[in-house]
């Protein structure tokens, strides 16, 4: 199956995909190859209006792989540490 763009992937999920600024974006380009870069996808994201609606999907979902709402795999695990020890305090104290 050809990769489809992050948009595009979860398309039966939610509809905010409608207004993603990469609807009809090369998807190659928000799924890299290792060690690629990604600057030309997170210059897509940074001008579309369902970025955080796109960054919530993917945190939600554990999306492991691609760039979605403007951040790398690696970025958003970091968000997904920090919430996770944000809530840890949250319950601890
Ligand atoms: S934030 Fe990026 S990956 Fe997500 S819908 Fe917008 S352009 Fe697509």
């Amino acid at each position: 199956m050809q990769a489809m763009s992050p948009a595009a992937t979860s398309r039966q999920a939610r509809n905010w995909q409608d207004q993603a600024n990469c609807l009809g974006v090369d998807p190659d380009l928000f799924f890299p190859e290792r060690g690629a870069s990604t600057r030309e996808a997170k210059e897509v994201c940074r001008g579309c209006v369902v970025r955080e609606d796109c960054l919530e999907y993917a945190l939600a979902n554990g999306e492991k792989f691609g760039i979605w709402g403007g951040l790398s795999e690696r970025e958003r695990r970091r968000i997904r540490r920090a919430r996770a020890m944000a809530r840890r305090q949250a319950t601890a104290g």
